[in-house]
């Protein structure tokens, strides 16, 4: 049977090593700062908001929830980002999404500063996603990519699926796969047999938000499963997009739903919180991390 890729446990050392950079980053004047802006009372949201928030106070950030009632005028709500745009303590701003009806999310969002949009939504980051330059990156499909990293799978040179073409995970996740040399197929709802197209995959992913969608036949013998998917089945129980005991059994390696995918999208988020900070402080982000790994380890 398939390795269980533990991701609650790669997302704790994620989340230990970006501790150890916010110290570092703190002793340089730049601590770390995360604001939240809830609009609403979604209580998913809810429960989303309290958990990023939780994470980052644990990571050693500063971080703040600025919450707006459901009927805010979309104007009060452009004046919030531009308050927080000239925060200098202010290094990454998420507005939660969904918004509540009449706002208008793609306005919001294109009125963050990209070096604080970091969830990677703007569109200056897309826009470096694609392009190979330097960027926030979105944080569940770049959480899959570190996943594979250290669960030490290939990338390069492999065929890779990814099912689901949204804009917050399936196309940024198949442009990370394209940058680290993946032959990339993206799949869809109106994709022709999904099934054989799956079976080609040395890496697939499922994004779709369907129950068990993904079958044990679909999957390559040998194949890494990524499962983003996160559905109610029908006991209330959290299910994923792929059949997990049935893909198990010819998969090499895969994700559960569960404490796969889902604990690195905070992860990411911090990371990416952190970086801004690091490039604040005129440091390069990529070795902060790379220094705080190592000290992370001895611990
Ligand atoms: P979405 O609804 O925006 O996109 C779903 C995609 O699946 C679409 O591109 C659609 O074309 C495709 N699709 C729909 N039905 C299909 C079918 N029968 N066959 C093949 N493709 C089909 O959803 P999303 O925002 O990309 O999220 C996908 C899933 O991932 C959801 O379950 C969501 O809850 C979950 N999710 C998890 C995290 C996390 O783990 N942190 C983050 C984001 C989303």
């Amino acid at each position: 049977a398939a390795e269980t890729i533990d991701g609650k446990g790669i997302a704790a050392l994620v989340r230990a090593e970006v501790g150890v950079a916010a110290q570092r980053l703190t002793a340089a004047g730049q601590r770390p700062g995360l604001t939240v802006v809830l609009v609403g009372e979604d209580p998913a949201s809810q429960v989303y908001v309290r958990n990023k928030d939780r994470a980052a106070d644990r990571a050693g950030f500063r971080v703040e929830t600025r919450k707006l009632p459901a009927q805010t005028p979309q104007a009060e709500l452009l004046a919030l980002v531009a308050e927080l745009n000239a925060d200098e303590a202010v290094h990454g701003i998420l507005v939660q999404l969904p918004l509540p009806g009449g706002l208008d999310a793609d306005a919001v969002v294109r009125a963050i500063d990209p070096a604080k949009d970091v969830d990677g939504l703007h569109p200056d980051n897309v826009a470096a996603l694609w392009m190979g330059t330097p960027g926030h990156r979105p944080c569940t499909p770049s959480g899959c990519v570190e996943l594979l990293d250290r669960t030490g799978i290939d990338i390069a040179g492999r065929n890779a699926v990814v099912i689901g073409r949204s804009l917050l995970v399936g196309k940024p996740l198949a442009a990370l796969l394209l940058a680290r040399n993946a032959t990339v197929t993206i799949a869809h709802s109106r994709t022709a047999d999904l099934a054989g197209l799956a079976r080609g995959a040395d890496i697939l992913v499922a994004a779709v938000g369907r129950a068990e969608l993904v079958r044990g036949n679909w999957i390559k013998p040998g194949a890494a499963v990524l499962d983003v998917g996160i559905n109610r089945g029908a006991d209330g129980s959290l299910v994923g997009d792929v059949a997990f005991d049935e893909a198990r059994e010819r998969a090499a390696a895969i994700t559960p739903v569960p404490g796969g995918v889902g604990p690195m999208t905070i992860a990411m988020l911090l990371r990416n919180t952190a970086a801004a900070a690091a490039r604040r402080a005129g440091l390069d982000a990529e070795q902060v991390f790379a220094e705080a790994r190592l000290i992370a380890a001895e611990r």
